[in-house]
């Protein structure tokens, strides 16, 4: 357990302070780190950004422990191991890697290392330990004469077929019990449902009957979940971020997150005038000056960062009351570990993103444009925004539940305490009264409308965007010469504001009453255009009806 003394107990807290530079232990982190040194098989779960690298880094440099020598890492990805290495080296812990891309010569120094002891920790990518027999050759003398401390499988999901990153190289990594089987393995993975656990623990062949089994809920239960529409005007939304910080956080530090250098300078620059402090932290600007600014903000006399992704990695300031994302994030990952930076110190932190239709449509073509992404790069990208989209557009359910659900996790929303936007009707709000009522609204008519608007265009190609404007009542000459503007449908919902026939619009797509499909021009880039869906039979025929919520008066 967490509390017990073991015979290295002492080195170990002194190891996390005087090497790590850390004060205390996050959740689970001692526990694997005991487990692993009693010689035990350990399995954790725990969420990007949680803290997985100490449970084996400081057990690599332990001692005292139950076992000695070396300890292996099998990481996937080449430039993540440089990076880690990198960093234990500026930590002077020996460690290296030996991975495809290096010649015979540096691989030779390694294994040299490796022979002699001079390593704490090798990174090695998996396919390296079958390709080369010296590494096994090497290994079986490490293990022999007792120098071989532990194995650490990170990504761990990747050897289970149900997971979604299955990595062949990985199904072999049972060379480890097969040839050492009394050598600890610790396996770690921040995404595991029960079927990739069993997997993982069955392909690397862990130790049934005496694991340390380490999964830690994602849930963190002291922040705030809230989605905002978004502004189209920028002058109004940094008004409204203005308004929030200056109504609800007035000396608290917080980040926001925007997606480029500009918007970062823009919105940092914007806030100064409002006598917000502030400031913008991007990739473009010197490592000295980032330094600045990271150390000014950690010690209380910045209060607002505005930055891209780039920062947050190797941040941990305890006391972040809010994280905003100025612009949607690109994944429910990242999402997760960027509001996951508010309220370290448990104390009640909230996370605000504001959501425009459009900038999924940017981003949209961010990713279609992208090249050093290929035809199956693009799609996992374009899916994983499509899921931020569908999570920003739900309003009903708890925002909680929706989280755990894409890691895996059961949930049950009772547990999310009103917690979260779809969970409350009073909302941090800052136009007018200090919260809106939110009223639930049946809009089954409307979405009737739409589709038999849609229905008239079928022979047409017209974009999702100009299939609202028309039902918007727009009368643009492009509209005039092509007949829209003389369609039943046309002007049908010009009591609509522009953002509740977008968020209506979505919900009939993400329904499947609508469908968009594309056609791929001769470069590649498919525009794409909106047609009936498999569904919309249901809402014709009245199976479905749709409700969704509506800060009242919905209709002007
Ligand atoms: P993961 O591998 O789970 O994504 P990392 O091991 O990279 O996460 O850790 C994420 C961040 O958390 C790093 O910046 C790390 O320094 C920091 N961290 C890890 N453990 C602790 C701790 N006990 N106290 C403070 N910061 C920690
Ligand atoms: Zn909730």
């Amino acid at each position: 357990g967490d509390e017990e003394s073991h015979p290295w107990t002492e080195e170990v807290y002194a190891k996390l302070q005087r090497v790590f530079k850390l004060g205390s232990f996050r959740n689970n982190q001692l526990n694997a780190i005991n487990s692993t040194l009693s010689g035990k098989d350990v399995f954790v779960l725990m969420p990007t950004g949680g803290g997985k690298s100490l449970c084996y880094q400081l057990p690599a440099i332990v001692k005292s422990g139950k076992t000695h020598g070396t300890t292996i890492v099998i990481s996937p990805l080449v430039s993540l191991m440089q990076d880690q290495v990198d960093h234990l080296l500026e930590l002077n812990i020996k460690a290296t890697n030996l991975n495809s891309r290096l010649n015979e010569k540096q691989k030779r120094s390694v294994f040299e290392l490796l022979v002699n002891g001079d390593l704490d920790l090798l990174y090695i990518s998996p396919e390296m330990v079958q390709a080369s027999k010296k590494f096994q050759t090497v290994l079986g003398s490490l293990y022999r004469t007792k120098n071989l401390a532990r194995v650490v499988v990170d990504e761990a999901h990747c050897v289970s077929g149900w997971g979604h990153d299955f990595r062949p190289d990985y199904k072999q990594l049972d060379y480890f019990k097969n040839n050492f089987p009394d050598i600890p393995v610790m396996a770690l993975t921040a995404t595991a449902n029960k079927y990739v656990i069993s997997d993982i623990i069955t392909n690397l062949r862990l130790n049934k009957t005496d694991i340390t089994l380490l999964r830690q809920s994602f849930n963190r239960t002291n922040l705030f979940y809230q989605i905002v529409p978004k502004a189209t005007k920028a002058a109004a939304l940094i008004d409204t971020i203005k308004d929030y910080i200056t109504t609800y956080f007035p000396s608290q530090t917080g980040i926001i997150y925007c997606h480029s250098k500009k918007s970062c300078e823009e919105l940092a620059e914007a806030l100064g005038k409002f006598r917000i402090s502030s400031s913008a932290y991007h990739a473009g600007m010197s490592g000295n000056e980032r330094i600045r600014v990271q150390k000014a903000w950690q010690m209380n006399s910045i209060q607002v960062i505005c930055a891209t992704v780039a920062f947050g990695m190797g941040i941990d300031k305890p006391d972040v009351r809010f994280v905003m994302h100025y612009t949607i994030p690109r994944s429910l990952e990242s999402y997760y570990q960027e509001t996951g930076r508010a309220g370290r110190d448990g104390k009640y932190s909230y996370c605000i993103t504001f959501y425009s239709f459009k900038d999924v449509r940017k981003l949209q073509k961010m990713i279609q444009i992208d090249k050093s992404l290929n035809k199956e790069g693009k799609t996992v990208h374009l899916n994983k925004l499509q899921q931020v989209m569908t999570y920003c557009e739900n309003q009903f359910e708890c925002r909680r539940n929706q989280i755990l659900n894409y890691f895996d996790e059961q949930f049950d929303a009772a547990f999310c305490y009103k917690n979260c936007d779809n969970c409350v009707k009073k909302l941090l709000d800052v136009d007018g009264d200090n919260g809106d009522e939110i009223q639930e609204q049946d809009v089954t008519d409307t979405a009737l409308q739409i589709l038999r608007l849609v229905e008239s265009l079928s022979r047409e190609r017209v974009t999702v965007i100009n299939c609202q404007e028309i039902f918007r009542g727009s009368k643009t000459a492009k509209f005039i010469q092509a007949g829209y503007t003389t369609l039943e449908g046309h002007g049908l919902g010009k009591s609509w504001s522009k953002m509740d026939v977008e968020r209506i619009f979505f919900q009939l797509i993400t329904m499947k009453i609508l469908q968009e499909y594309s056609i791929m021009n001769k470069c590649g880039y498919g525009s794409s255009y909106v047609k009936v869906g498999p569904e919309a039979r249901k809402l014709k025929n009245g199976q479905l009806t749709l409700n969704m919520k509506f800060k009242v008066p919905a209709k002007k």
